[in-house]
């Protein structure tokens, strides 16, 4: 079976060198839908806690939200870097409180200092799913990622992985058999 749970991202981007408005800097409320698939953990009859579907992703994810996403060879990049030098904020600002770990993919480099995020392709909805599998592929079983901006939409199966071992009280990842968030054990 499949838990389901969606979470808002708002960010500005623009497609460098797209012909049409989309070149222009702008903004979206994106909404990503990810779906993990597994047995059903019997202790608390569920696939997986949505709430904590969202805390896996959330984490990671919260580096695009109110940030800038632009293409590595996007000439606004130095510009913008430089304006936020100038003022003060490149390196981090006391309001600047939700910031994710920093992270390097292949697809994209986050600087939540500056709430920025660098990515090798344009950042379209398509662009969007492939960067997200990647960053969340190894903390959940996903089999479906959906992701819309305005009129936009992209969706991506995957096929099943392995099953996760989840705890059966409060039905979060096993770290070493050990639960992270109850302490419960297997014996
Ligand atoms: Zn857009
Ligand atoms: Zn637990």
């Amino acid at each position: 079976m499949r838990s389901i749970t969606t979470l808002d991202i708002q960010y500005a981007h623009r497609f460098y060198k797209f012909q049409g408005e989309a070149q222009y800097l702008h903004g979206h409320t994106g909404v990503l839908t990810i779906e993990v698939e597994d047995s059903i953990n019997p202790g608390v009859n569920m696939v997986f806690p949505c709430n904590e579907i969202q805390k896996i992703a959330w984490d990671v994810l919260k580096n695009f939200d109110h940030a800038l996403v632009l293409r590595e060879d996007d000439p606004l990049l130095p510009a913008i870097l430089g304006v936020y030098e100038k003022q003060g904020i490149k390196n981090g600002a006391p309001a600047n409180k939700m910031k994710g770990p920093a992270f390097k993919t292949e697809l994209a480099t986050a600087y939540p200092e500056c709430r920025l995020v660098v990515t090798k392709e344009t950042m379209t909805v398509e662009g969007m799913i492939k960067i997200v599998y990647d960053l969340l592929k190894d903390k959940l079983n996903i089999v479906k990622l959906t992701f819309s901006s305005g009129v936009n939409a992209a969706t991506q199966e995957y096929a099943p992985g392995k099953t996760i071992d989840r705890c059966p009280l409060c039905g979060v990842t096993m770290v070493d058999g050990v639960c992270p968030k109850c302490g419960y054990k297997k014996h």
